[in-house]
């Protein structure tokens, strides 16, 4: 006979944060931001460059151009090879920098080895990195200033703004220090005023941390690495994990069967901020446009 671990889990009582319908909403909102300029003779541009076949990269290219499609800005999608070399690469963000018609570009991460992740960030205009990825845009974000938000922190303070969560004087936890996610993230909680405490593979006794969070967020790729013990009930949880399974199935890092039993709001996974880290992109390029 086998035991298995006991995990509390009892009836979801957590309010659900829907990101699908959130990022409708703020789509919609995009559109008739679109049909402003357009009415006004400026029609937004986004330009995603592809390196390579990755297959994830692959299906994220084609939402990104997709949701552009959706909401009226013109988009383009420049695949290169998977042994461009790097000044190729930066030859083609040069051109897409002097280009009036892009206001926002985006280099699908990851690269391919020859190519210096870095460079290429770098070498993007800060005033069209949509991603937000430049260091003089980090820079604006840390100093209290921002110009262009990374997608998925942005996708997440609109999710908190959903589920009504107070961040002024809020004990708030981010799990992964990743440059793209859990910086941006405590950088952006902080600046709403909340005590913040950043996790990550070093920290001792992550639980002792999570279970005095107000505000839980996960960003690892780890499937069920935060448990309903975890949590302080009426806890927010924000799941930004994107994992797959044993059955191959997409789960984030939160145990949601277990956690929606103990916290106040949850996100799912799918359904949660992945799409509102799409429809974020969309407002960073209208936000461009609109700076002209
Ligand atoms: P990343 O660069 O791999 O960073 C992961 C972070 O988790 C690192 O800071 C790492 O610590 C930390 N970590 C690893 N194991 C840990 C553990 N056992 N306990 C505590 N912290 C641990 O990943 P990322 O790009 O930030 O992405 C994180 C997750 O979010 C992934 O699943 C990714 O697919 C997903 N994601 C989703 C979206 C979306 O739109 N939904 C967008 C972006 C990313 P160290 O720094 O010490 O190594």
């Amino acid at each position: 006979m086998r035991f298995g671990r006991v995990i509390p889990c009892g009836p979801m009582t957590a309010k659900l944060l829907d990101g699908n319908a959130l990022a409708r909403q703020v789509r919609t909102e995009v559109a008739r931001r679109v049909q402003a300029l357009a009415d006004a003779g400026r029609r937004p541009g986004l330009a995603v460059v592809l390196v390579g076949d990755h297959p994830a990269s692959a299906v994220y290219v084609r939402h990104k151009v997709k949701d552009c499609e959706e909401v009226g800005i013109a988009s383009r999608l420049d695949r290169l090879p998977a042994d461009t070399p790097q000044t190729t690469l930066l030859e083609r963000i040069a051109q897409l920098n002097a280009d009036p018609a892009v206001h926002g570009i985006l280099v699908q991460l990851p690269l391919p080895d020859q190519i210096d992740e870095h460079a290429v960030i770098a070498a993007i205009a800060p005033h069209k990195d949509a991603d937000g990825f430049h260091v003089s845009n980090v820079g604006l974000l840390a100093t209290g200033n921002p110009r262009f938000r990374p997608c998925t922190p942005y996708g997440v303070m609109k999710l908190l703004e959903l589920a009504g969560t107070r961040l002024d004087g809020a004990e708030a936890v981010v799990i992964g220090r990743s440059n793209i996610v859990g910086k941006p993230q405590a950088l952006m909680l902080l600046a709403a005023g909340a005590t913040v405490t950043v996790c990550h593979s070093r920290t001792r006794d992550l639980a002792a941390h999570t279970r005095r969070a107000d505000v839980l967020v996960a960003a690892v790729g780890r499937v069920g690495l935060v448990t309903a013990d975890m949590v302080k009930p009426g806890a927010t949880v924000i799941d930004v994990g994107m994992n797959r399974d044993a059955s191959g199935r997409l789960c984030g890092d939160v145990d949601f069967a277990s956690v929606s039993s103990v916290a106040g709001a949850i996100t799912p996974v799918p359904g949660g901020v992945g799409p509102m880290t799409r429809a974020m992109l969309l407002v960073n390029t209208v936000e461009a446009a609109e700076r002209g």
